[in-house]
């Protein structure tokens, strides 16, 4: 699925509720599924891992619904691979 599709997905399934929380406790929750990612990461499943993805990229979505921001414009800033060298591959030092 494409950011710009699955961001409206995830506003429109659970937008009302995370804006009433909002922003502090929205960076908490992605925090913590970082957490989850991270643990998933060293011991989890393949099954595991995919369902921490998930979590970690539907709260990225909620915060930058809550931010008036566009994941998918975020992405842009690598859409022509390393924004400070400018290749693909990266030859930063
Ligand atoms: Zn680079």
């Amino acid at each position: 699925m494409d950011l710009v599709p699955f961001q409206d997905l995830m506003a429109r399934t659970y937008g009302a509720r995370d804006r009433s929380r909002g922003r502090d406790a929205t960076v908490a929750w992605l925090a913590e599924e970082v957490g989850e990612l991270a643990r998933a990461s060293r011991k989890g499943t393949a099954t595991d891992q995919l369902h921490e993805l998930a979590d970690v990229l539907a709260w990225l979505a909620s915060l930058a619904e809550q931010l008036g921001l566009s994941l998918a414009d975020a992405a842009d800033r690598y859409a022509a691979g390393c924004p400070r060298c400018g290749t693909i591959p990266c030859a930063c030092p």
